[in-house]
Parts: structure tokens; sequence; C-alpha cells
């Protein structure tokens, strides 16, 4: 078993470190929020001095921070002081530049490096049913698959530095996309008349499928358990899928990539957090299309 740092224990980096902890690692932990910290203490996570002190100590490191500044900013921290050899994972959704520049710092300090972002939200990483999305050198990943077999049930080597982030975003913008589309289709089947219940029969095992519609339909009643039915409460938030079709957008413009759906969705979605509706399900937004306020 190894010693594992841990730094950023919020929503998704708390439980995912319990697991790290249930699987026998000895896990010591960063946060900047004290309520983080005792959550993760009582979790059974040792609390380290300052990112630094942690690194020096650590075989892997694995950072679950908001975006990609926090990871830069934390990597130019652990990165020139960790041991030579020592494993950087970053788990958290950045855009693709900063996620290869974290990767460059890493490897310039003889250390190894995996972006890791996940899929599965507070629930999986909850229950340990994590998707895990890695880019980097295959002897990282291959170090790494273990850990995070503690962490997720399915974990894929997507390809080199930033390959994880490039495929978090590209799945997410699918998602984004899909998921206004079948709103759209019941918004537009309600003015026709058309029920909930025979669009969904009918779209279901037809070429209208998706995993928006048949996983996570955005009207209560088809799939018991869907946000939808307990009045749009996340799930995944409206704010998180804007962060994650801004990213999209980020790397479409940076790599040349045309992607004109991607662009509206982005836009329907900051409209979506302009209403207030950031900490809403994602899903939500069939409301905004209907003209709910
Ligand atoms: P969160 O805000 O709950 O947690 C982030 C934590 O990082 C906070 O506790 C914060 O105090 C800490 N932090 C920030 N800067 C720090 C620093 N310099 N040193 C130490 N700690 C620092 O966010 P979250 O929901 O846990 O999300 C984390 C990442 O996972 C994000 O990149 C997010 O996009 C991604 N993600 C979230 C979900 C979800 O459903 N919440 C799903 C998939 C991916």
């Amino acid at each position: 078993m190894a010693v594992i740092g841990f730094i950023g224990l919020g929503n998704m980096g708390g439980p995912m470190a319990a697991n790290l902890v249930k699987a026998g690692h000895q896990v010591v932990g960063y946060d900047l929020v004290p309520a983080a910290i005792e959550a993760a203490k009582a979790a059974g996570v040792t609390i380290g001095e300052s990112p630094a002190a942690i690194a020096a100590a650590a075989e892997v490191v694995i950072t679950m921070l908001p975006g990609g500044r926090h990871v830069l900013g934390v990597y130019g921290d652990i990165a020139p002081v960790a041991r030579p050899g020592t494993l950087l994972i970053d788990c958290s959704t950045i855009d693709v530049d900063s996620a290869r520049k974290a990767h460059a710092q890493a490897v310039e300090h003889g250390a190894a490096s995996l972006d890791a972002p996940v899929s599965g939200g507070v629930g999986g990483a909850a229950a340990g049913t994590l998707t895990f999305m890695a880019g980097g050198e295959t002897d990282a990943f291959e170090r790494a698959r273990p850990i995070l077999e503690a962490m997720g049930k399915k974990i894929v080597h997507c390809g080199g530095a930033g390959a994880g982030q490039a495929a978090k975003i590209c799945n997410n913008m699918i998602l984004g996309i899909s998921m206004i589309g079948v709103c759209e289709a019941f918004v537009l089947a309600e003015k026709l008349g058309l029920s909930h219940q025979a669009l969904f029969d009918v779209s279901s095992t037809s070429s209208g499928q998706c995993w928006s519609l048949t996983s996570y339909c955005p009207v209560p009643g088809p799939v018991p358990t869907s946000p939808a039915n307990r009045d749009y409460q996340p799930g995944f938030a409206a704010a998180l899928m804007l962060k994650d079709l801004k990213l999209a957008q980020e790397a479409a413009q940076s790599a040349g990539a045309p992607t004109p759906l991607g662009a509206a969705a982005a836009q329907l979605y900051a409209l979506m957090n302009a209403q207030g509706e950031g900490s809403t399900d994602f899903s939500g937004i069939i409301r905004m299309l209907r003209g709910e306020g």
C-alpha cells in the first residue's frame, strides 16, 4: 500500500480520499477549507502541513481542484520538491493546455504525470464507481491503475499528456448538446399534444435514443431515477455543465475545430446560469426552454 498525498478535499476529493483510506492506503491530505479538512480527518485522512510538505514525503500525489490555475499553482509548489519518480495524478477537470503545462512541470522535475479527470459525480465518488479517463505515458498509467481502481470502476487510457482532459470535454460536449436536443423534443411534443411517455416509448427504442433520454430523462415519469423526478436537484449542476462546455469551446478555438452546436449549448447554459439556476441540475434547462421563470 502506498503513501498518497491528496490535495483538494472538496465534494469530489473528500470521498475519493476516503475510498483510498478504505483500500488500505496511507492518505495525507490538504485543503484550504476547514470543513473539508474536518470531514477528511473523520474519514481517516491525515492532514499535512502544506502541499509541498506532502509531496516531499509521498509516492503518489493526487490533485482534485476547481480549475487549471489552481492545478498549475499547486504543481508549482509540489513538482520541484517531489522525490524523483513520484507519480502526480491530476483528477480535476481543467483545460487541455493547462493539463499539458502541468505535465511539463512534473516531467521537468523528474516526476511521472497523468491527467485523469472523472465522470460519475459526487455519487460515483462516494460509491467508488467513477470512470477515469487518463492521459500520459503508459508506465505512469500502469502505476496509477491500481490506485484509481480504489476510487472507480472504469479506467481508460486515452493517450498522451492532456488526452484524459480532451476525452472528458468531448464527452461532456456531446452530453450538453444531446440534453438540449432531448429537452427541445419534449417541449415540441407538449405543444403538439403528444404525451411524455409516448415520446419516450418511441424515441428510447428508435433513432433518437441517447443517454440524456434513456438514463437521465428531463421530464418526470419515464425514468424514475432522473433528477426531473425530484424537482431537478443535482445530479450534475448546470454550473458544472457550463464550466465543461466553456473548456470545450476554449479547446475548439485553440485547435481550430468547428463546434457550432457546442457553442450554442454553451450559450444556452450561460443563460440558464445567468437566470440564477446554476445549482439546478443541467436537465432543468427544459424549464428555460419552456419559458418558465
Ligand atoms: P469543490 O469546490 O467541492 O472542491 C475543490 C476543493 O479544492 C475545495 O475544497 C477547495 O478548498 C480546494 N482547493 C482550492 N484551491 C486549493 C489549493 N490551492 N490547495 C488545496 N486545496 C485547494 O469542487 P468538486 O465538486 O470537488 O470538483 C473538483 C473537480 O472535479 C473540479 O475540477 C470539477 O470540475 C471536477 N468534477 C466535479 C464533479 C461534480 O459532480 N462535483 C464531477 C466531475 C468532475
